[in-house]
């Protein structure tokens, strides 16, 4: 039984699937050698991340395989349908990534509120001659208790987002058309406190957010969910983090968004262009970036390691 890890597994999943008689295999065969390699090797498990493509003529040239393992949550680089219309078990790790992305857009909200990515950027260049200057610069920062802030897709990423959030003392609130309500446990100390947070409407929460969150999947029709009009609606000098899609937002409303002083700043893990986003917003001194990062801890990648181990092991014993 034979696994191709094509874009990697944490050692923790490797090592169960080794333990339990499998052959896994890690390096990257590049995309135009795959279907070559798979044939040769005869894999039956393929697992991928966001990298590798696993598209219909790869599925149609390659009869050994019998699982797609996606480590993380998107599977648009999959052609799911078909693949389980050809009888391949198609699956992802959905839940083991959702806290990791919830801490790094609290640090992303952290960091719009005192701008500390442009100070990063600035204090190496102009930080031992214009230290005032700079000071002053950056000094009008904000605090985040109190503040209100507007998650947007109430799912696994976006309520373990409201659960440091409440713990930092913001105001949540939430427009999921799909989620009437949720209840979020927060513990402390050895205690759990439950919040319940009942969603609003999508123009409740642009209007009344001093921070907006992103956590939806890409729309079916490729349509950005915040746009121009979506912009207006906000209150003025409200700060957005998109770590769902890059799509999910306009970028070119954006830039616009930022230019006008409506956005007083934003950041982005995941665009448009990925993995060569544009240099306007590459560049731009009021977006903080991350590349694609949200699910990268190593706890999150132990956890997504055990799960594709889990599911294999467990799909081959039946
Ligand atoms: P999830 O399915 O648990 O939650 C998504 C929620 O969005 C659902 O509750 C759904 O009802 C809601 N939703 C759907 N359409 C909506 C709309 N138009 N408006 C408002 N809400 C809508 O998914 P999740 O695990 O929380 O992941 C959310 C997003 O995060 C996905 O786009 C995923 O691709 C992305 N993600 C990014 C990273 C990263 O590295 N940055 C890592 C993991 C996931």
């Amino acid at each position: 039984m034979k696994v191709l890890a094509n874009d990697g597994i944490a050692p923790s999943g490797q090592k169960k699937l080794e333990e339990n008689g499998f052959t896994v295999v890690t390096e990257t065969v590049p995309q135009e050698n795959l279907i070559q390699e798979i044939n040769d090797k005869q894999y039956e498990v393929l697992l991928v991340r966001s990298a590798t493509k696993v598209r219909k003529d790869l599925i149609d040239s390659c009869p050994s395989l019998k699982m797609i393992g996606r480590g993380g949550v998107g599977m648009d680089n999959i052609d799911v349908e078909y693949a389980r219309e050809k009888g391949i078990v198609v699956f992802n790790t959905p839940a083991s990534s959702s806290l990791a992305v919830a801490e790094l857009v609290m640090s992303h909200l952290f960091d719009l509120a005192r701008s500390v990515h442009d100070a990063n950027r600035q204090m190496p260049v102009k930080g031992d001659k214009e230290f005032k200057k700079l000071k002053k610069q950056y000094g009008k920062g904000v605090e985040l208790r109190g503040k209100t802030l507007g998650i947007i897709g109430f799912g696994r990423i976006g309520q373990y987002t409201a659960k440091y959030a409440l713990g930092v003392g913001m105001n949540v609130i939430a427009y999921d058309p799909f989620m009437e309500k949720a209840i979020i446990p927060i513990e402390i100390a050895g205690q759990t406190l439950s919040v319940e947070i009942k969603t609003t409407s999508l123009e409740e929460v642009l209007k009344n957010s001093d921070f907006i969150t992103l956590h939806v999947p890409m729309p079916a029709d490729g349509k950005a969910l915040i746009g121009e009009k979506e912009f207006n609606l906000m209150k003025d000098g409200v700060r957005i983090v998109n770590a769902a899609r890059g799509g999910v937002i306009n970028e070119d409303a954006l830039i616009e968004a930022l230019k006008s002083g409506k956005v007083k700043a934003a950041a982005l893990d995941v665009f448009v262009n990925e993995p060569t986003p544009r240099e306007d917003i590459l560049t731009h001194p009021k977006i903080a970036l991350t590349p694609h990062i949200g699910a990268a801890t190593v706890e999150a990648q132990d956890r997504i390691g055990t799960e594709l181990a889990d599911n294999i092991i467990s799909f081959y014993k039946k």
